[in-house]
């Protein structure tokens, strides 16, 4: 279906948010995503930023010169239209699941988890989550000022990793002592993810305990 470009939103350094009013109304799932089409050739897989508890639709994505979809994407203004189709997708958020989870996000990645961390803050989920959040440096990584929120819920570390090195062992068992007890999330591009993922197996986490989303394209 068709949805209106009704704000674009500028996050960081060549991250931009696009917040989309659709022909009818799409009901989601924090951490769900869906295709954007920009004309026949140029379509994409981008996850809902937005949280069901906001009122918008919206994707968040960084640009690459070398892009044709991005590249027609940054020439699109408030009011002009996209194609939307979704959502799908697993890596979700289960209120009814309340185990405490660890995310972990390298760059863009977060997007998932700022849904989940929006909705589960909105609707007062009593949900433990722990956010560690890697990218190159801070004034690259988007939402990082909505994440400035310590609670007995919420903790959230951002790691740049230009200065500290990417997420290890260490860091892990020094941030979040109790990462045993919590269910793995990691969300980024393929190679960080794949880091990760086997991180946490040699770590010893259950494969059941861990669960992964990888950004094809980047
Ligand atoms: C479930 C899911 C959710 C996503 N959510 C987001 C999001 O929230 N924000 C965001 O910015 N991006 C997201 N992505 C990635 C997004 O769809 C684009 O692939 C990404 O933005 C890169 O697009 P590009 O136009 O810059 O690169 P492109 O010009 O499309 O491609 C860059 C490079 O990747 C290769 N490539 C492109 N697509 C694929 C593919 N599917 N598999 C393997 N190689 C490929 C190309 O050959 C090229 O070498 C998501 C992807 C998936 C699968």
């Amino acid at each position: 279906m068709n949805a209106r470009i009704k704000q674009i939103v500028d996050e960081v350094k060549d991250i931009k948010s696009f917040r989309l009013k659709p022909e009818q109304k799409l009901s989601y799932v924090a951490g769900q995503w869906m295709y954007v089409r920009l004309s026949t050739d140029l379509r994409h897989h981008f996850t809902i930023s937005a949280s069901p508890s906001e009122e918008f639709l919206q994707f968040t994505t960084k640009f690459r010169a070398e892009s044709l979809y991005k590249q027609a994407l940054w020439k699109k203004k408030e009011g002009d239209e996209v194609e939307v189709n979704g959502p799908f997708g697993s890596f979700v958020l289960d209120e009814k699941d309340t185990t405490p989870r660890l995310f972990i996000a390298g760059g863009i990645g977060i997007t998932p988890f700022r849904s989940m961390i929006k909705y589960a803050t909105d609707r007062q989920i009593n949900l433990p989550i722990t956010l560690l959040y890697s990218g190159k440096n801070t004034g690259e990584m988007a939402f990082i000022s909505e994440f400035n929120v310590q609670s007995s819920m919420f903790s959230v570390w951002v790691i740049e990793t230009v200065k500290e090195g990417r997420i290890d062992a260490k860091k892990i068992q020094d941030l979040v002592p109790d990462w045993r007890d919590r269910t793995w999330w990691v969300c980024g591009p393929p190679p960080m993810v794949e880091a990760m993922v086997e991180l946490a197996q040699k770590m010893g986490v259950d494969a059941n305990k861990l669960r992964s989303e990888e950004f094809t394209g980047y």
